[in-house]
């Protein structure tokens, strides 16, 4: 076959993978991760850092690019984007070309602070190509974003990008290169689907829910928080069932979601301890929730490649004992660094002598923490609104509190349905426009592009959904108190 620069990675990464993105993309699932924003201005910035470049267009006709590329390489000294090579039905474009008399050198743009394996083979297969083609490749390099810049006023690339050499990995790895491209060409040639060889590459692959179809439906894979490594020892050891991982060794918590969800358990709620984290708390109690952003290429001054800015949040409080329970919130507005405005707001609608209760409160302290070396007026406050965190996770994460529902996870958004399972004010799948975290931020970020009027219906979408958040927090306090409080009947 044709291969590309992202087909030769993707068979280097498992060819099976190549495989059915080729013959059948439609089994592959939606990714849903952390959104990217703003990724394509890293590649647009890049072409400034070598000085004055040329650009090839892209064109459906590739043959057009490679001739393109070659008038422009009829000049002594120049640098060229999107540099376009065909060997051997080996196709690539190089992301940044530079050419000093007969030298070339190869620049690999990556929206990543740091290296990782399947850059290397990609920059490899560049080099492959270009040597075979009789180019003088001196070096080859990865350009990426250097985590440590904050911008001030205009973006300074040199600072932005730090470039890695990486010549003598890439002259190691492309003694590789042939035998590559034959085995993968070799199995493409399979007219039947072959067989899936899991691996630790399958981690986050949109096609693993396919690959591990004929398992059963609770099976290793389905073991939350067990490490892909040892999920992999035990499956090609045959051992892939939930009774069958019961006689294994296993962590006592991996057993647990084994053992609740195969006999059907009730639901395990320890008092004592659930009672001691309660104990901890205090009026006037405030429920806090964050929405971030982050972006590859900083928007503001004072923000580094991928912060999170903060640009959202909720609120919900309850004054006293028998207090009703009441709602603020912030939402930045469009086009304007949020962060000053909302750490001016925190600090003002949080009173000192709270209790701010956060899921999973590494995140929420995190940006507390970073807005208070930003914003000296306000540091004091923000660090003791920082100090006065508990985190309602813990109860879920220590297992003091667990239903078979819950599938060994303590995220909210699994603990929220296990509790509450026929509550429609609680299902997110209810809302409008935006449903999850990574909806939130692009949403946001995505704003100044809408009407005024589209700008309206998103900006409400995002309060009811960080509402809900934080709502949902109450519901779950709500719970353990009444879950403590039954228990304790029973025993009377
Ligand atoms: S799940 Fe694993 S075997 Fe299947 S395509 Fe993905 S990486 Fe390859």
């Amino acid at each position: 076959m044709n291969l590309s620069k992202s087909k030769y990675c993707l068979g280097v990464t498992c060819k099976k993978k190549l495989w059915l993105e080729t013959n059948k993309p439609e089994v592959k699932e939606e990714e849903n991760g952390q959104v990217l924003l703003n990724g394509t201005l890293v590649g647009e910035y890049a072409r400034n850092l070598l000085g004055k470049s040329v650009t090839i267009p892209f064109n459906k006709d590739l043959n057009e690019m490679i001739n393109d590329t070659k008038k422009y390489l009829q000049e002594d000294n120049i640098v060229i984007c999107e540099a376009s090579f065909n060997y051997n039905h080996n196709f690539c474009s190089v992301d940044l070309l530079k050419k000093e008399k007969d030298s070339y050198i190869i620049y690999e743009v990556k929206s990543s602070t740091s290296i990782h394996d399947i850059y290397l083979d990609d920059i490899t297969y560049q080099y492959y190509i270009l040597k075979n083609l009789g180019y003088n490749v001196i070096k080859t390099c990865l350009v990426l974003l250097n985590p440590f810049y904050v911008r001030h006023g205009e973006i300074d690339v040199k600072k932005l990008f730090k470039i890695k050499d990486v010549t003598d990995t890439v002259l190691e790895k492309v003694k590789e290169i042939d035998k590559n491209i034959q085995d993968i060409n070799l199995y493409m040639e399979n007219k039947e689907e072959p067989k899936s060889e899991l691996s630790k590459n399958c981690k986050d692959c949109p096609y693993f829910a396919y690959c591990t179809k004929d398992l059963d439906s609770n099976n290793v894979f389905k073991v939350r928080y067990m490490q892909m490594r040892k999920m992999l020892d035990l499956y090609n050891k045959g051992v892939t069932s939930f009774p069958d991982l019961l006689k294994e060794p296993i962590n006592p918590k991996f057993k647990q979601q084994i053992e609740f969800t195969l006999y059907d358990k009730e639901p395990y709620i320890n008092e004592y301890k659930l009672k001691e984290f309660l104990k901890t708390l205090h009026y006037p109690l405030y429920f806090l929730d964050f929405e971030t952003y982050q972006v590859a290429i900083p928007n503001y001054d004072g923000v580094k490649p991928y912060m999170q800015i903060p640009f959202q949040y909720s609120l919900h409080y309850i004054e006293s004992e028998d207090g009703e329970l009441k709602h603020k919130e912030f939402l930045g507005e469009v086009g304007v660094d949020p962060r000053y405005s909302l750490a001016k707001r925190l600090v003002m609608d949080i009173p000192v002598d709270s209790c701010v209760m956060a899921y999973n409160m590494r995140f929420e302290k995190m940006v507390i923490r970073e807005l208070a070396s930003l914003y000296p007026d306000l540091s004091d406050k923000l660090l003791i609104i920082h100090d006065n965190i508990v985190d309602l996770m813990v109860p879920f994460k220590n297992r003091e509190y667990y239903t078979k529902e819950m599938e060994g996870s303590y995220s909210i958004k699994a603990v929220l349905p296990a509790l509450f399972p026929d509550d429609p004010s609680l299902n997110y799948h209810n809302l409008e426009d935006v449903h999850n975290g990574s909806e939130a931020s692009s949403s946001f970020v995505e704003l100044e592009k809408l009407s005024q009027e589209e700008q309206d219906k998103i900006r409400n979408s995002l309060l009811k959904y960080c509402s809900l958040d934080t709502y949902a927090m109450v519901k779950i306090w709500e719970k353990l108190k009444e879950v403590t409080k039954e228990k304790v009947k029973i025993r009377n």
